[in-house]
């Protein structure tokens, strides 16, 4: 295969990340990567940097929405400045109960995944927006969707069905777990040595936690949506149900149409919820940390809550795959928050998982457990990009088939 660049776009609710690789056989080379941050803003940023981390575009445009974002990387990726991509892969988070698998982008998939916006709101409208104009900007070039749900296809039923009315069911209510890009790029990093027994913590922004057995997803704790599972940033995580009727009711006594309040609703769950809401502070585990340090009671109960939490699910997860063989904490707080790892590994000895503190004193790629610890803990930074460009190199290869 003759060196093909790639483009990756990942688009969340007020940037659009990018970057370019070089694949050729067995080869991936990151060229560049990039960001239009700060979209609906008079003072947002545009940058692009090289792999030695020098600066080729920086600048501080106003972004009043998505599609003058959209348009900056288009028009700089066809000002000949940079080579142009040949094919693009798109980091999607949901396709929805029809979309399963990562494919090629056709106007009939992109309108496939948009009915089914109402099960991933706060995604699939900017997905399905940076889809086509990706498809309008970039013409006769293959774009392909790469799921986050994907990896998490091999969940046996007990596991993704919710126990709902068959009714809800069937219209497309069920888990279907994220994340899987970086869980994929795990495995991928630990190959040829996959242990049979392993769970990942991927603990970011938003933070999820999955029991893989040879390689496959088993269980994960994301449901239908991101803001399932394990606490996060600004989300809660699996939540009573009464706690949801009864925040609902309190919403609906000012806002009387429904759909209003399950907007508020959802902001409430999902923005304003997680480490944010209890801490009444931060969503970022860096602010938590200093306040901790200024004693601030309610930074650590927050920080509590989330460590305590992937404790649990750590636990469950055990007893799930009947066993542990590895533990992988992955993510920005994963892998750089050497107090979290600590914290949510220092009540789990009786299930062998020892991490030694000295090793764990570390950022970034590493071994963190004892001599002794029957779990073997690992950091490992994800490499979601490089993910994605493996899929599109795999999907054009099919396509020529
Ligand atoms: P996203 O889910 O948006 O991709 P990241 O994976 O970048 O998020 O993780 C963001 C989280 O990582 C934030 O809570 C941030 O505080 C935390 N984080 C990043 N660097 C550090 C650090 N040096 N120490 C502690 N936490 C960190």
């Amino acid at each position: 295969m003759s060196s093909l660049p790639v483009l990756v776009l990942n688009s969340g609710s007020s940037s659009i990340k990018f970057a370019m690789y070089e694949a050729s056989d067995g080869q991936r080379t990151k060229i560049f990567e990039g960001a239009v941050d700060g979209i609906g803003t008079d003072n947002g940023k545009f940058w692009i940097k090289d792999d030695a981390g020098n600066k080729l575009v920086d600048q501080t445009p106003a972004l009043p929405n998505r599609s003058v974002a959209f348009s900056m990387v288009a028009d700089v990726l066809h000002s000949g400045q940079f080579p142009a991509p040949k094919a693009i892969g798109h980091r999607t988070v949901c396709g929805g109960p029809t979309v399963r698998d990562n494919q090629l982008i056709t106007p009939k998939l992109i309108d496939e995944i948009e009915s089914y916006a109402a099960l991933a709101p706060l995604h699939t409208p900017i997905a399905v927006y940076i889809m086509r104009e990706s498809l309008r900007l970039f013409p006769g070039i293959p774009n392909f969707a790469v799921l986050d749900t994907y990896f998490h296809r091999t969940m046996p039923e007990v596991v993704t069905r919710m126990p709902i009315p068959d009714e809800y069911a069937k219209m497309g209510v069920r888990r279907y777990g994220y994340h899987g890009i970086s869980y994929e790029s795990i495995i991928y990093q630990l190959q040829p040595n996959i242990p049979e027994k392993l769970i990942v913590a991927h603990l970011g922004n938003g933070a999820s936690i999955t029991a893989i057995r040879n390689g496959e997803s088993l269980d994960t704790s994301m449901g239908l949506t991101p803001t399932g599972g394990i606490i996060s940033g600004s989300r809660t995580g699996d939540i009573d149900p009464g706690v949801v009727i009864f925040i609902l009711k309190k919403i609906a006594e000012t806002t009387p149409d429904a759909t209003a309040a399950a907007d508020k609703l959802e902001t409430v769950f999902s923005k304003k919820s997680g480490l944010l809401g209890v801490s009444g502070l931060s969503n970022d585990m860096r602010d938590l940390r200093e306040a901790i340090k200024d004693g601030n009671d309610q930074a650590r109960l927050a920080v509590d809550k989330f460590t305590g939490t992937i404790a649990k699910w750590i636990g469950s997860f055990y007893a799930e795959l009947g066993g542990l063989d590895m533990l992988v904490f992955t993510g920005g707080i994963g892998e750089n928050d050497i107090a979290s790892r600590a914290e949510i590994c220092s009540g789990l000895a009786a299930l062998g998982i020892i991490v030694d503190p000295e090793k764990n004193n570390v950022r970034g790629e590493a071994v963190i457990s004892a001599d002794g610890s029957k779990v073997k803990v690992r950091v490992i930074p994800p490499a979601e990009d490089l993910m994605i460009v493996n899929h599109v190199v795999r999907l054009l290869n099919n396509q020529g088939e």
